[in-house]
């Protein structure tokens, strides 16, 4: 993983050793490099470069705030999931004519919310929604641009939790009904048609069900036009996959070309939505072990993070790779679990894995923990979230404090 390498010894993030940070903040942490975060960005917007276009990063991916205000400043934008995010992504200084709102379930309130802060677009994906856009645009005495997400039944051959344009998923209008959708939006006081947008599914390997996708969207973007329906930005979503283990992966230049051929030729503006391809591999989680236990079938690694830090594994059992942060060869490897305090057999960050014996008390780094992450959290087992620290060379700051036991019950009542 670029900008997480060994140095003296000891794994560091940038020039900055983490074990210095667990030091200050304790662990579990989350840790993030502003360098890797803006190189992934900057990957996009140079493959892309020929062709006017906007990189709305998703910030579900990863919604701290100096993570999001790193990419506004290098002019990205965000693509919102719900009131909370756009509210988010405005504080973190991102334009709101570079705001997109997704999601199958927007509500009245988000929509307001979203018209007044007068965001680039929302990705509507029913005609339910439509409907009480309309409204909710109508009263506020504006029109709201849309592009209406289709569904181009196409399987993205990835995790079906996170495969999103089969025709069975709950995502966006299925493509076969997109047309007469359209042709109602066009007539809607409160709508102005402005595009079109997609996203398959997330943490993609092959760029050949996005053609396939792409060449159903573009046909639709043909026939809406030849319908005199005017579409301006074709947003082909987010979903691009990172390394975790060994997977091959395309890089943003192979991904951008199969785009650009699909869209140049209609001469939209290119919208692109990355999420887990800009954050994954820019941060890891840091943990301590706490105990080496053996019982007559197992051994198990205790560490003090958990599922509630980093649910993927339990979630998707996805594969995270573990690290010792002190760097010493010739240890012997042992198969083991690593698992955290929480009381849940699924409370794990890796099964039967191979691994250089390990000491207690000894740093761990969960690697490709930027997307994700932080984000599922939660505070299960009343444990307090962790930490989150941007590294930027040798220096770091804490984006996000730990939080206390008083934060666990503020809000709460006797
Ligand atoms: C989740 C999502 C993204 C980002 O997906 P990644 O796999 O993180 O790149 C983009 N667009 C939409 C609509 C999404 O739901």
């Amino acid at each position: 993983m670029p900008h997480f390498e060994y140095r003296n010894g000891e794994l560091h993030c940038e020039s900055t050793s983490l074990r210095t940070i667990a030091d200050a903040v304790g662990t579990p942490a989350y840790v993030y490099s502003r360098a890797a975060l803006v190189e992934n960005y900057r990957a996009y917007d140079a493959a892309v470069a020929s062709h006017p276009h906007l990189i709305a990063y998703a910030m579900k991916a990863n919604a701290n705030l100096g993570v999001v205000a790193t990419l506004a400043r290098e002019g990205a934008g965000a693509e919102v999931f719900s009131g909370g995010e756009l509210f988010r992504a405005l504080k973190a200084g991102v334009h709101p004519k570079k705001i997109l709102f997704a999601g199958p379930g927007k509500t009245r309130e988000e929509m307001r919310d979203a018209l007044k802060a007068d965001i680039l677009m929302f990705n509507v994906e029913s005609a339910g929604e439509l409907a009480l856009l309309d409204r909710v645009a109508q009263e506020l005495g504006t029109r709201a641009p849309v592009a209406l997400r289709v569904n181009p039944d196409v399987d993205p051959e990835t995790h079906p939790y996170i495969a999103t344009g089969l025709r069975s998923a709950k995502f966006g209008i299925p493509i076969a009904q997109a047309l007469g959708e359209y042709r109602k939006a066009a007539q809607l006081p409160g709508i102005e048609v402005v595009g079109v947008h997609m996203h398959i599914g997330s943490q993609l390997t092959k760029v050949a069900p996005v053609a396939d996708a792409l060449a159903r969207v573009v046909n639709l973007v043909e026939t809406l036009r030849a319908q005199g329906i005017s579409v301006r930005y074709l947003d082909v979503g987010g979903g691009l996959g990172i390394r975790y283990r060994d997977e091959d992966v395309p890089t943003p230049v192979q991904y951008a070309e199969v785009v650009l051929s699909a869209v140049r030729p209609l001469g939209v503006t290119l919208i692109l939505e990355p999420g887990r391809s800009v954050v994954g591999n820019a941060g890891i989680l840091l943990t301590r072990v706490l105990y080496n236990k053996e019982t007559p079938d197992k051994r198990f690694v205790v560490v003090d993070a958990a599922m509630n830090d980093l649910i993927r594994p339990s979630l998707y059992n996805a594969y995270h790779e573990i690290r010792s942060v002190r760097e010493v060869r010739g240890r012997p490897s042992l198969t083991v679990d690593v698992v955290g305090p929480v009381c849940e057999s699924g409370d794990f960050l890796a099964k039967d894995r191979a691994l250089p014996a390990v000491d207690e008390g000894e740093l761990l780094a969960v690697m490709s923990a930027g997307a994700y992450g932080f984000v599922m959290a939660s505070n299960y087992n009343a444990r307090p979230r962790a930490p989150e620290v941007l590294v930027d060379g040798s220096r770091y700051s804490i984006v996000r404090r730990r939080e206390s036991y008083e934060d666990l019950i503020a809000g709460e009542s006797l």
